[in-house]
C-alpha cells in the first residue's frame, strides 16, 4: 500500500508472522493470541487502517484523548480500557468499553460495577497485577490479588476474565514467567465466578517473549504505528 498509513500494513504482516513464529515454538496456536492496537498519540486514520486490516481491538490508555478521538474510529472495532483509571472518570468510559484491564482496587471495581448496572450491562474487567513490585507503577500486589479477585467476583455486574500486567522494562523474560505461573496458580484456585481466560502480557519489546509464556492479548503501540510524537497530544 503506498497511502500515508501504508507502513501499518507491514508491521501488522511483521507482528503476525512473529506471533505464529512464537506460538508455534511453544506448541501453541496463534489464532490463541489476540492483537491490540494501542492507540495513544495515534490519528483515528492510521488506527482505522489497522481495523481494516483485521485488528478488531483497540487498547485506550488515557480517558481525555479516548473521548477526543472516539467519534472519528470505525465504529466496527472493540475497545478496551488498559490505563490507569481514576473513579472519577469511569462514568466517560463506561458504556464504550466493553472490557476494564486495568482494575487494581476494589474500590475501582465497586465504581465500575455501579454505573455497569446503571448502565444495564455486565462489565468484563481484568485485574492489573503490579508483578515487579515497582512503586511507581499501578496494579495490585500479588498477595493481594485473591482478595481483589473474591471481591470483584460477587460484584453482580462484573465479570472477571483473567489478568494484565506490565513487567518492569529491560527485565527479560522473569517477570512474565512469574505472571505465567501466577495465573496458572489462580486459575486452578477455580474462584467462585472468575475465569482465567484472559492473560494480557506483551508489547512491543516483549510481545514473543510473553506468547512463549502464555499471553493470550498482546498490546501493540509503537511495532504497529511507528514511535509515538507526544508534542502532537
Ligand atoms: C503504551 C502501552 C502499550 C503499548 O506499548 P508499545 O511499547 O508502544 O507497544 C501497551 N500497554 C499499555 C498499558 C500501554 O500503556
Amino acid at each position: 500500500m503506498t497511502d500515508a498509513f501504508g507502513c501499518v500494513n507491514d508491521n501488522l504482516a511483521a507482528i503476525r508472522g512473529n506471533i505464529a513464529e512464537a506460538a508455534d515454538k511453544c506448541g501453541r496456536r496463534p489464532e490463541d493470541v489476540r492483537i491490540m492496537a494501542v492507540t495513544k498519540t495515534v490519528a483515528p486514520e492510521a488506527v482505522n487502517r489497522a481495523v481494516e486490516l483485521g485488528v478488531g481491538l483497540l487498547g485506550e490508555n488515557r480517558v481525555q484523548e479516548f473521548l477526543s478521538k472516539q467519534d472519528a474510529y470505525d465504529s466496527s472495532a472493540e475497545i478496551h480500557f488498559i490505563g490507569h483509571l481514576q473513579t472519577n472518570k469511569v462514568k466517560d468510559i463506561i458504556e464504550p468499553m466493553s472490557m476494564i484491564q486495568s482494575v487494581d482496587s476494589v474500590k475501582l471495581a465497586q465504581e465500575i460495577n455501579r454505573l455497569a448496572s446503571a448502565h444495564n450491562k455486565t462489565m468484563d474487567i481484568l485485574c492489573e497485577v503490579n508483578i515487579g513490585g515497582e512503586d511507581s507503577k499501578s496494579g495490585i500486589a500479588p498477595d493481594s490479588l485473591t482478595e481483589l479477585l473474591e471481591a470483584a467476583a460477587s460484584m453482580e455486574n462484573l465479570r472477571v476474565r483473567g489478568l494484565m500486567t506490565i513487567p518492569p522494562p529491560a527485565s527479560g523474560d522473569i517477570f512474565l514467567g512469574r505472571m505465567e505461573e501466577l495465573f496458572h496458580k489462580v486459575r486452578d484456585m477455580n474462584i467462585r465466578g472468575v475465569s482465567m481466560d484472559v492473560l494480557s502480557m506483551g508489547m512491543t519489546h516483549d510481545y514473543t517473549d510473553a506468547v512463549k509464556h502464555g499471553s493470550t492479548l498482546v498490546r501493540i503501540g509503537t511495532g504497529l504505528f511507528g514511535a509515538r510524537d507526544y508534542s502532537k497530544k
